[in-house]
């Protein structure tokens, strides 16, 4: 069972899940962050809570995870898994792949405690990176999903130092490794980018096509005071004209961000500029979060909090101007030919996403078609319809994989394909 501790919530579900584990077949391993929160004395959170879980780790401990399941579950002979692929075993589709590049953050926020449990930023080589990426392409893998705690600060612990990437010397760094990457006829994906002043840089790898205009970028909130409260990184005063920016180098950039509304202190008015932010940013997608105290956060020192249920009312009042924004924004896409990438094929067409849309916390496009689409290929499809999350399309004509590297390569838009 992988946890998660990063706030309240998610501490109950993973206890929760646990306990449901357990009267499922008695036999759990748990792992993750929530494995690492230790009592008192010293002794597992985690065991002092479900006394008869096997074994307990703390995040990114796959060794000892599989030591506890080799202890618990005799390994029998099995030519399948003695053949492992170098890549070991993906748990996402075959067709895309998250890839971690760093673990740990150099942060400070007051709602988190990540950095307590996961320790301070520290980034893998890019040659290491690159050729995990150059194996997963190779097994299929059309889509990179690039994750880590503070994806845009890759390389600031090793100041950039140089590595060598199939031969050449290249810099450790967020630019280089989107260039890097880029270069695979993939799709590549960023996630969880702060605005940092260097990200203009990668607005500028968006525009040429060489990785997708997809920024995810958890902004929590908009006003500077309550901001300095959560002590975000990067200075907020200028998040408007850096969204600006952004989108004059790269018009078709679609943004994904998330908010935290009720945070202690927030007063009505700090909301209310949370409001008018949104309104004018124009975000694609949005998630919002209410306030949920985190053990061991430095946020829950903070006079002033705010009641429940006005923390529930205000989350509930973002999601409701966000869904009419993204109804509008979604709704100026439609007559607009878009590529897709199909994650699951049904009897007259298939589900996918365009380059706009991450899998699982983004909406999808339906396509029509006179059969069932392939999972994992590209379409042209022809977008007619939307709502407040999803798309509705017609097939126009299918993309090989081959084909798209070209596109990348000749710097023409890999995403959204032809014009209205
Ligand atoms: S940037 Fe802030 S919220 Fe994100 S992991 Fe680091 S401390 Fe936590």
């Amino acid at each position: 069972m992988n946890t998660c501790g990063f706030i309240d919530a998610a501490v109950e579900e993973s206890v929760q899940a646990i306990g449901e584990a357990l009267a499922e077949n008695g036999k759990v391993i748990v792992t993750g962050c929530l494995g690492a929160r230790t009592g008192a004395g010293g002794e597992s959170w985690v065991r002092g809570i479900h006394p008869a879980v096997l074994a307990v780790t703390g995040p990114d401990a796959t060794d000892q995870v599989l030591d506890a399941v080799h202890t618990h579950l005799a390994r029998p002979h099995e030519p399948f898994f003695d053949l492992l692929p170098p890549a070991g075993v993906k748990l996402t589709p075959r067709h895309y792949a998250y890839l971690k590049i760093a673990e740990g953050c150099n942060q400070s926020c007051s709602f988190c405690v990540i950095p307590s449990m996961r320790g301070k930023l520290v980034s893998r080589p890019i040659g290491e990176v690159v050729r995990e990426a150059e194996r997963l392409v190779q097994q299929g893998v059309r889509e990179l999903l690039i994750v880590s705690q503070d994806t845009g600060a890759y390389g600031v612990d090793v100041r950039g130092r140089t590595d060598f990437v199939n031969g050449r010397p290249v810099r450790t760094g967020i630019q280089d490794l989107a260039t890097e990457l880029g270069r695979l006829g993939v799709w590549v994906r960023l996630h969880y980018i702060y605005p940092y002043p260097h990200i203009a840089q990668l607005t500028d790898l968006m525009a040429q096509g060489i990785i997708l205009p997809y920024l995810d970028v958890p902004f929590q909130h908009a006003h500077p005071r309550v901001l300095r409260l959560m002590r975000r990184p990067a200075s907020a005063e200028r998040n408007m004209d850096r969204i600006a920016a952004w989108r004059a180098v790269c018009p078709g950039l679609s943004i994904r961000s998330t908010f935290i509304a009720g945070f202690p202190g927030e007063t009505e008015s700090e909301f209310e500029y949370l409001i008018e932010f949104l309104k004018q940013a124009q975000l694609d997608r949005v998630g919002c979060f209410a306030y949920s105290p985190v053990q061991g956060a430095a946020a829950n020192d903070l006079p002033e909090p705010i009641p429940e249920p006005v923390r529930e009312a205000r989350r509930a009042r973002l999601m409701q101007v966000q869904a009419e924004i993204s109804r509008c924004r979604l709704a100026a896409r439609v007559g607009t030919v878009q590529r897709v990438l199909i994650d699951q094929a049904l009897p007259g067409g298939g589900i996918g996403r365009t380059g706009c849309e991450a899998p699982e916390i983004d909406g999808v496009v339906r396509v029509s078609a006179t059969g069932p689409l392939q999972i994992g290929a590209f379409y042209d499809v022809r977008i007619v319809d939307s709502d407040e999350h999803d798309l509705s399309a017609v097939m126009v004509k299918s993309r090989s994989g081959s084909q798209l590297a070209e596109s990348a390569s000749t710097g023409s838009d890999p995403v959204h394909g032809g014009a209205r």
